[in-house]
């Protein structure tokens, strides 16, 4: 079975890398009934606050990014990283290092000097322990010096490093607590985690990873480096381009299901497909889909995405999204009675909103009060003429059943009395019902807010 993961350092937000990566680890093992687990590498103690780590867990949930069973924290496993350090100790695999961080630096200064390799290779690597000094010491591993260690990925085909451009890595620091590299290992091994997904910056780090699981003959997983997000100008995707939080993108309105979608063609590909729901992501998702180069960011399409899952979604299901965008975004939750409007509204808002917040603004006449304010647009639409043509509007719709049809035939018939067409006074009564020029069809606001409202609306720009 298939056993994923993401394992995100807690930087205090969640950048949409780490997002495009967890997407990618959860759509792989959704699709094949595996798990998908989350660890949270909080060994850097000064980053690693509550808040940060909530920041996650937060991006997460907003995404729908739903994972099994607890949160690892890495930090709380300390004590069994030290116990594999100490077991390959024993077994002669690893080795207590008692060179000094000024004897290293001073190796280190003098081979550059001399333009010789930087490389620092442990005196005490094969050190008789009669000859070990009651000092500090880390514990480093004995890594192959000859040959190769070759990582199979996924992505970037058979890579091959050199062990000797590989020093002996630390294992644990001279006061005790494991590095990240031995952390990674031990926990992917003991978490089950059959395929490594990553940003290809952890490259590398994998061929070090992979000295550890020899030694201690683990099983590999799988790895598949993935390439990094760029902008469009094809650097490496930073707050230059845009928002590169999670939570930004939420507070502008860009709705989960769309960021998901959007976030899956950054990296991968299915044939021409760009618009797809999360069940088709997960039977298409597979690791012969991802590129070899990195994307590039594309706001205007991640927009036209999000518009059409917008348009596609469940009523309901987008109302309580729109919620979560307003208290993301930091606006007035919704009254009652602004729910239940936009709850009727709901089908005539979806249309060609590309964000929430363009929902928002479309729903204007549902959420405003009367009396409306008119805006500027508004106003030059009802000059004395539009006025008093709407006004005859008013006896018509009085005792007319509230129907689409009757309402379309009521207007058109009152505009062709007075030699305009239906389009020509669509303005005025858009302006009368919304106060402004962006609203839904002036039919679909008549339904949604009832023949009462209705004609108190027209009742104000024409009494
Ligand atoms: N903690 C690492 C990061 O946030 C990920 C490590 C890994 O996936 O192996 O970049």
């Amino acid at each position: 079975p298939v056993v994923t993961r993401i394992a995100p350092s807690p930087t205090g937000y969640m950048h949409i890398g780490t997002a495009r990566t967890a997407l990618f680890n959860w759509l792989f093992a959704r699709g094949r009934g595996g798990k998908f687990l989350l660890r949270i590498e909080d060994t850097d103690r000064e980053r690693s606050t509550p808040e940060a780590t909530e920041a996650i867990l937060k991006g997460m949930t907003w995404l729908g990014l739903d994972w099994d069973g607890d949160v690892v924290s890495q930090f709380e496993r300390a004590d069994r990283h030290a116990e594999v350090a100490n077991e390959m100790l024993a077994k002669g695999m690893a080795y207590k290092c008692f060179s000094t961080q000024d004897e290293i630096q001073a190796f280190r200064d003098a081979a550059s000097a001399e333009k010789r390799s930087t490389l620092f290779l442990s005196p005490w690597r094969d050190a008789d322990p009669a000859d070990y000094p009651d000092a500090p010491y880390v514990v480093r591993l004995k890594a192959p010096r000859d040959g190769a260690t070759v990582i199979h990925d996924q992505v970037q085909g058979d890579v091959t490093i050199r062990n000797d451009q590989l020093d002996d890595m630390v294992l644990l620091r001279s006061d005790g607590t494991p590095t990240y590299m031995l952390a990674v290992v031990v926990d992917d091994y003991d978490m089950g985690i059959t395929h490594v997904i990553r940003g290809d910056d952890h490259l590398t780090n994998a061929a070090r990873q992979i000295q550890i699981y020899t030694n201690m003959g683990w099983d590999l997983p799988v790895y598949a480096h993935i390439p990094l997000i760029f902008g469009p100008d094809g650097k490496k995707l930073s707050k230059r381009h845009g928002a590169t939080g999670v939570d930004e993108y939420q507070a502008m309105g860009y709705p989960a299901a769309g960021m998901r979608n959007y976030l899956a063609r950054l990296g991968w590909a299915h044939g021409d497909d760009e618009f797809f729901t999360d069940a088709q992501a997960m039977e298409w998702f597979g690791l012969d889909g991802i590129g070899k180069s990195p994307s590039r960011f594309d706001f205007k399409k991640l927009a036209n995405i999000c518009g059409q899952h917008i348009a596609a979604a469940d009523d309901a299901a987008l109302l309580q999204e729109l919620e979560g965008y307003l208290a993301a975004s930091g606006q007035e939750p919704f009254t009652d009675a602004q729910r239940d409007g936009m709850s009727r509204a709901m089908y005539c808002l979806k249309d060609r909103a590309k964000t929430l917040g363009e929902l928002v603004e479309k729903a204007h006449f549902i959420l405003a009060e009367r009396p409306l304010e008119l805006d500027e647009k508004a106003e030059a639409a009802l000059d004395t003429v539009s006025r008093g043509i709407l006004s005859e509007l008013t006896p018509q719709l009085q005792n007319a059943s509230w129907e689409r049809e009757t309402l379309e035939g009521i207007v058109a018939q009152v505009a062709e009395a007075n030699g305009t067409k239906l389009g020509k006074l669509a303005g005025p009564l858009r302006a009368a019902l919304a106060g402004r020029a962006v609203s839904p069809s002036v039919f679909d606001m008549m339904l949604v807010l009832g023949r009462d409202e209705t004609l108190a609306r027209l009742n104000d720009v024409t009494a």
